[in-house]
Order: C-alpha cells, then sequence, then structure tokens
C-alpha cells in the first residue's frame, strides 16, 4: 500500500486508567496487520510498568511490540518512521511525551500521509489536562473516548485518582497505586 497516494489522519483514543485504552490499540494493531498495513508503535520510555519491555502490555495482558523513545525527544524518531515505509502510527501514553514536540511529531506524521493513533489521559490525578492529549483531541480527524467503571458507585468514569506515590504529575503504577472514579467520586490524593 502507498502512503503517498493516501492522506495522512489523527486519531486519539483517550480516557482515564482502566478504561482499555491499550487493549482498543492491540485490537488495531491486529486488524491494521492483517488488511496489510505496516503499523508501528511508539511509547515514551518514562512507562516503565511492565519493566519498561519494548511492547504495549494492556491489564488483561494483550501485547503488541513497541518502539521506546525518549519522551523528551520524540522528534528523533521521525526520520526512521518515515523511511520505515509505516502506513500507521500509534503513540502510545502520549501524555508522557513533551507536550509541544509530541503535538509537532503528530502532524509531521499525518503531513506525509501516514495514519497517526495517539492514546493517553486527557486528566492527571489532579483533574488537571495532561500533557498532549486535550490538544490532540482537539486537532483529532477522529475521536475516541473511553470510559472505566467508578469503582465506587458502578457509573461511567473518565477519572483516575491516586492512592499513594506522592505528589507528582507523573509516577507510573498500575492497580497498586491508581482507580478509577467518577466526576463526583473523585479525591484528590493530598
Ligand atoms: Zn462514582
Amino acid at each position: 500500500m502507498k502512503r503517498s497516494k493516501k492522506k495522512g489522519k489523527l486519531t486519539v483514543i483517550a480516557g482515564p486508567m482502566f478504561s482499555g485504552k491499550t487493549g482498543k490499540l492491540v485490537a488495531m494493531v491486529e486488524v491494521f496487520t492483517r488488511m496489510g498495513y505496516k503499523v508501528l508503535t511508539v511509547k515514551p520510555s518514562i512507562d516503565n510498568r511492565y519493566g519498561a519491555k519494548s511492547e504495549i502490555h494492556s491489564h488483561d495482558n494483550k501485547r503488541s511490540k513497541a518502539i521506546i523513545v525518549d519522551g523528551q525527544k520524540p522528534a528523533t524518531i521521525v526520520e526512521s518512521i518515515l523511511s520505515s515505509g509505516a502506513n500507521k502510527v500509534i503513540l502510545d501514553e502520549v501524555q508522557f511525551f513533551d507536550k509541544r514536540k509530541i503535538i509537532d511529531v503528530a502532524l509531521k506524521l499525518k503531513a506525509a500521509g501516514i495514519h497517526v493513533i495517539a492514546a493517553g489521559l486527557l486528566y492527571d490525578y489532579q483533574r488537571k489536562p495532561f500533557g498532549a492529549t486535550p490538544d490532540l483531541l482537539g486537532l483529532a480527524d477522529e475521536r475516541l473516548e473511553l470510559f472505566a467503571i467508578c469503582q465506587r458507585c458502578g457509573s461511567l468514569a473518565r477519572h483516575t485518582e491516586r492512592l499513594k506515590g506522592g505528589k507528582g504529575q507523573v509516577v507510573v503504577g498500575a492497580a497498586d497505586k491508581y482507580i478509577a472514579v467518577c466526576e463526583s467520586d473523585h479525591k484528590i490524593y493530598r
């Protein structure tokens, strides 16, 4: 499939932790690959929840290979992506990349005719906008907002609540440190 004949596209998948973002990405990789597309997955090195392995690994144990790149220097991969002949590029945990730089990378790849799929958290544990995700959502051609289930009341949950681990915006963890909750049940960790 010739990339140059196709228009680029930006798809954004946003939702809290435990909303199934990675499972959705792994399913996309499977379908796109079966369709004959070359898919590359890129994730920031900061996300080492599963031992900084070069794969995306959902909470329900689905996995797919990924390229790990320094979250502060995402532009270093643009040239190798363009020369790889990839048609589809997944940017996972997009909130952990440098905000301005990853938006630039996403738009450059799209301009080169690539379908860019960015997935990440819209809000941090204080319900503040997280990294580039909200801006990318605004720029997206396709948007998918996923919800988790509130662990306090069972409603749809769009927020992630931190249970422990300090006050930095980025504290990597999984169910050991976070739960998904709805807006009215969300408490800001102090
Ligand atoms: Zn609730």
